[in-house]
C-alpha cells in the first residue's frame, strides 16, 4: 500500500514543487490550500504523514497543527512544518507548538524524501 502524504500549502508553486518531489518517491499526495481544508482532508482521509506551511490563508499551520494533535484519532500522524521563517528559534517553536518535524524553505529533494522515509512508521502498511 502506498502511503499518503497530506500537503497543506496555499502556494501554487511551493505545491507543485513539493507534490513533483515526493511523486518521484511514489508516494500519494493530497493537497488542501487553506488550513481548514487541511485539517477536513486529515480526518476524512487519515494520510500517513502531513506536511504543513506555517502561513495559510484561514488559520496559520500552528494552529492546524495543534486541533490536529488534540484529536485523539488522528493525533499520532506525524506533522512536519514547512516554512519560509527560517528565523532563530522557528525551529523550537514549531516543535513546542506540537510538531513532529521542521524543514525550512527552500526545500530540498533530498531533505524532504529523508524526513518523509525517517517519519513513515514501517509497520503502517501491515495490517492496519
Ligand atoms: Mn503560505
Amino acid at each position: 500500500m502506498t502511503a499518503i502524504i497530506l500537503y497543506i500549502e496555499d502556494n501554487p508553486q511551493n505545491m507543485r514543487l513539493v507534490r513533483k518531489m515526493l511523486g518521484t518517491g511514489g508516494y500519494d499526495i493530497i493537497e488542501a490550500s487553506t488550513g481548514r481544508e487541511g485539517i477536513q482532508a486529515a480526518k476524512s482521509e487519515r494520510p500517513n504523514l502531513i506536511f504543513v506551511d506555517i502561513n495559510l490563508p484561514d488559520i496559520d499551520g500552528m494552529e492546524v497543527t495543534q486541533q490536529i494533535k488534540a484529536d485523539s484519532t488522528l493525533k499520532n500522524i506525524p506533522i512536519i512544518a514547512l516554512t519560509a521563517n527560517a528565523m532563530y528559534g522557528d525551529r523550537e517553536r514549531f516543535l513546542d507548538g506540537g510538531c513532529d518535524g521542521y524543514l525550512a524553505k527552500p526545500i530540498s529533494r533530498r531533505e524532504l524524501l529523508a524526513t518523509v522515509e525517517k517519519f513513515l512508521d514501517p509497520n503502517a502498511n501491515g495490517d492496519g
